[in-house]
């Protein structure tokens, strides 16, 4: 079978894979700075990366390119809105640029799709016919699959659990609204409380550190040795977590929850309290809330996983 090509442009990088289409092992890799020039930039950077992985001795024709992207997409799986983290790549129709100098046929996804449809067919979400995918990292992304198809929505606005409104009166949203879910439990807002409580306890641990240099990562940590600040910071972020998910649970009846991104990294410090607080507010007593499966990968993964959609 002739392999795809899965390309995945994020905010710091921009990587290409070959991917089997019969049991979706990556092939071949490469990966580079995502390019900061506009969408001639990207587009030729993307191109360049595709033919280092094609071997001029062994050719075969791909099956097709697919791309996550870093950046809302039309509900026509082709044309990107705008990027989240470069500029000069609004309105941009990215597949037919694509199809036009592959000659292939091409898909495009935003990165919580193409990953909710990754997991779906190569990693945690096999052999569930309905799943919701939540990306908990810098900001919460996500995506939803019903039917074993990825779902966009009307206008592709679907899966945007992070832009969920929890608390009306809460912290601001890089969307420009308050109190969605990013706003509560992603990696910049549990820095962020934790930053703005140091200074009424100053005896926290994470006092050690510059403030403005403090991670989440650095909260889990101090958490899991006990903390106070961090503890509170940490639960009551894994709090909105557990509500938003089981509100999101509770429409769409999901067989399976997966949560990829960063913030997994924590382990049991998030799905411990994330799981309960699903397994109290979901009607659904069978739902399960698992770790995401494909990593690092699931960029390229989801660009080719579009292919099979
Ligand atoms: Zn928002």
């Amino acid at each position: 079978m002739s392999p795809i090509l899965g390309l995945d442009f994020g905010g710091t990088k921009l990587a290409a894979g070959l991917v089997d289409s019969t049991d979706g092992a990556i092939v071949r890799s490469a990966r580079r700075a995502t390019p900061v020039g506009g969408a001639e930039a990207g587009i030729a950077a993307m191109l360049d990366l595709a033919r280092t992985l094609l071997d001029p001795l062994s050719i075969r024709p791909l099956a097709g390119v697919g791309v996550s992207f870093g950046g809302p997409v039309e509900a026509d799986g082709r044309t990107v809105r705008r990027s989240m983290h470069v500029g000069g790549w609004e309105a941009l129709p990215l597949a037919d640029r694509l199809e036009g100098a592959l000659g292939i046929s091409a898909k495009v996804a935003n990165d919580g799709d193409a990953a909710a449809l990754a997991e779906h067919r190569f990693g945690a979400g096999r052999g569930v016919r309905h799943m919701l995918y939540l990306t908990v990292s810098t900001g919460i992304g996500g995506g939803v699959i019903v039917d074993g198809r990825l779902y966009r929505g009307e206008r592709a606005w679907a899966g945007e659990i992070g832009h969920m409104t929890l608390r009306p009166d809460g912290p601001p949203c890089p969307c420009g609204r308050n109190g969605c879910l990013e706003s509560l439990a992603s990696g910049l807002s549990v820095a962020r409380a934790a930053r703005e409580r140091l200074g009424l306890e100053p005896s926290s641990t994470l006092a050690a550190l510059p403030a403005d240099q403090i991670t989440a990562r650095d909260v889990a940590a101090a958490a899991v040795q006990g903390d106070p600040l961090a503890r509170a910071v940490w639960d009551e972020a894994m709090g909105w977590l557990g509500l938003g998910i089981a509100a999101a649970a509770n429409l769409l009846n999901p067989g399976r929850v997966v949560l990829g991104g960063g913030m997994t990294d924590a382990g049991a410090l998030l799905f411990d309290p994330v799981r309960r607080i699903v397994a109290a507010r979901a009607l659904d007593p069978a739902l399960e809330v698992v770790p995401a499966a494909l990593g690092g990968e699931v960029g390229i993964l989801g660009g080719a996983a579009l292919m099979f959609d």
